[in-house]
This record gives structure tokens, sequence and C-alpha cells, in this order.
């Protein structure tokens, strides 16, 4: 059961960030999806305070400089939809389809999936790989947060009481030239929770690599990039050599380990194997050549 003592709404991100400056205490609720289920059973008494009326939140919008800017509020089944998404970082279209089955799609918002601070969410990867900013608002002002600095660790994000998370933010100098690909690895078909996610993204020059990215989520606590990785490859040769070694070191910078759902070993053998399938996809995606 819930012991749910309050229920509030507001119209703009005037009137919230002011009840929140009043009730620091509130606990957000975006799709509830995850907030639900975490109160489910607990004593303590909780405010609910639902961002669910502030449509502005939900916007998808490509800024005037190139930024694409997604709304907190937008549900995974709008950004898996959304033609700018699809078109510019078609990467996250893979995210979110792979996360969940339709109806959690539906109502599950991509701001409450990175404020749940979950290693395993289908966002994060792809949005570690594009180097994605966080706005942040409360009733003092706003901030910017790279997201590499936004996780802290298992559920754990840079939130202070009153903070509400309005927009995801990704630079052209992110996206543009780059080709990428997301792989979910579960161990079912069917709705399922990432046993590893990871991220690829890649620009080309040539026959060279000038640049590529990796993120990845549940090889540490935190969803994480593989820097050593990526610094090997940069003006490296285009070959299945080069990708083979990317995969090996990509295993450098993961912090697995054991779970019900895998053993720490095992994961380490899909990081390189999955970092490697995924590079192959992301360089086609980047205009280059198919790998054999
Ligand atoms: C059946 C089922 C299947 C699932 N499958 C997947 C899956 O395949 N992949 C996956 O990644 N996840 C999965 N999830 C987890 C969950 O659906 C996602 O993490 C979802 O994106 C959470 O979004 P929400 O809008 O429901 O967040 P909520 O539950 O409303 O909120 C989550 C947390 O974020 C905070 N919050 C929300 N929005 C904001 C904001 N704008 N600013 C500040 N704080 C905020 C809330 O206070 C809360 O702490 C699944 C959950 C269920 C129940």
């Amino acid at each position: 059961m819930y012991n749910i003592t309050g229920y509030y709404e507001a119209d703009t991100l005037a009137e919230a960030t002011a009840l929140l400056a009043e009730k620091p205490k509130l606990e957000l609720i975006a799709g509830g999806t995850d907030v639900l289920i975490k109160m489910h059973g607990k004593a303590e008494d909780t405010e609910l305070f639902s961002l669910r009326k502030i449509k502005s939140l939900e916007i998808i919008r490509k800024a005037e400089d190139g930024t694409i800017v997604i709304g907190a509020m937008a549900t995974f089944a709008r950004v898996f939809k959304d033609p700018i998404i699809r078109e510019m970082i078609p990467i996250l279209t893979e995210a979110a389809i792979s996360m969940g089955g339709p109806q959690i799609r539906n109502i599950a918002t991509i701001g409450g999936n990175v404020c749940s601070g979950a290693t395993s969410g289908d966002s994060a990867s792809s949005l570690f790989a594009l180097n994605a900013r966080l706005k942040i608002l409360n009733s003092l002002g706003e901030r910017l947060v790279p997201i590499q600095e936004f996780y802290l660790g298992p559920g754990k994000v840079a939130l202070k009481p009153g903070d509400i998370l309005t927009e995801i933010r990704i630079s052209p100098e992110d996206y543009q030239g780059f080709g990428g690909h997301y792989i979910k690895f579960a161990m079912r078909e069917a709705m399922d929770i990432a046993t590893l996610g990871v991220a690829v993204t890649c620009k080309l020059q040539g026959n060279i690599f000038d640049e590529i990215r990796i993120g990845l989520g549940v090889a540490g606590p935190t969803p994480l990039r593989c820097l050593e990785a990526e610094e090997f490859a940069k003006g490296k040769d285009i070959s299945v050599e080069t990708v083979a070694e990317i995969g090996k070191l990509a295993v450098r910078s993961t912090k697995a380990r054991t779970s019900w759902r895998a053993s720490k070993e095992y994961r380490e053998h899909l990081v390189e194997e999955l970092v490697q399938r995924g590079l192959k996809i992301a360089l086609v995606n980047a205009g280059g050549a198919e790998l054999v």
C-alpha cells in the first residue's frame, strides 16, 4: 500500500519552483513508474508533487544554434517517435524503443529515467556518448550539469531538494557528423532490464577514426565512458584489428560486478564483444564501409 498524505500539481515552472521552495520535501513524480515502486510498502508519509500538467516540459526541439533540447517530461514513446531525434540522434531512438513495453513507454519519461540514477537506465549510455548536459532549475536560478557529473552512485544523482530537471541538451558538436548504435543486452527478448547497455558513436575521416565515444550502462555502479579506448582510437586506421583492440581497452574502464543477472567475468566478455559489434554498425551509420 502507499502512504501518500498529499498530492500537489502546478501549471507552470514558476509555480513549481515557488511551491518547492516552500515545501522542499515534496517527492517529485513524473510518470511514476519508478517512484511508486520505491514507495510501495514504505511506512513514512510522502507528499507527491506531479509535473504532469507542465506541458512545456514535454517539448522536443532544435534550438537556433543546432542544440537539441529534450523536455524532461517527454515520454519514451514521444522520444521514439520524434522526427528531430530520429534524424539527428537516432541512437536515442534506438535506446527509447528498447525501453520497457508500450504501456511503460507511454508513461515513463526520459527525465525520470535519468533522475532515478540507475546504471541500467536505457537512456543513460546514449546520453553519455552524446555528452548530454542537464538543465536544472530551482527557485534561485538554473544550472547546466554535464551528465557525467550527474550520476553520483547507484540511485544517487546531483539533485538537491527543490531542484527540477527541465531539459536534456545535446550540442551540435556532439552529434553532427557522428554515426551511432545502441545495443541493449538483456537476458530475454521480452521486457527486461539491461544486463549491459552499450552506446557507441563515431566520426570518420576517410579510412581513419577521427573520434569515437563509448557509453556503457551496468558496467559499473553508474553509467560510464571508456576514455582509454576512445583515446586509443583517435587517428587509427579503421580495421578489424583496431576495433578488436578498442573492445579490449573498453573493458579497462569498467567496474562490473557479479549480480544475479550476470557474473563480473561474463559482463566483461560482453563489453569486449558488444563494443566491437556496436562500433562496426556505428561506423557504417557514420558513412564508412562495412568491416568484415
Ligand atoms: C514494468 C517496468 C519496466 C521497466 N523497464 C525499464 C527498461 O526497460 N529500461 C529502463 O531504463 N527502465 C525501465 N523501467 C524503469 C522506469 O520505467 C524508468 O526509469 C522510467 O524512465 C522512470 O521515469 P518516470 O517518468 O516514471 O519517473 P518517476 O518514477 O516519476 O520518477 C523517478 C525519479 O526521478 C525523480 N524525477 C522525475 N522527474 C524529475 C524531474 N523532472 N526533475 C527532478 N526529479 C525528477 C522522481 O522524484 C523519482 O525520484 C521499468 C519500470 C517498470 C515498472
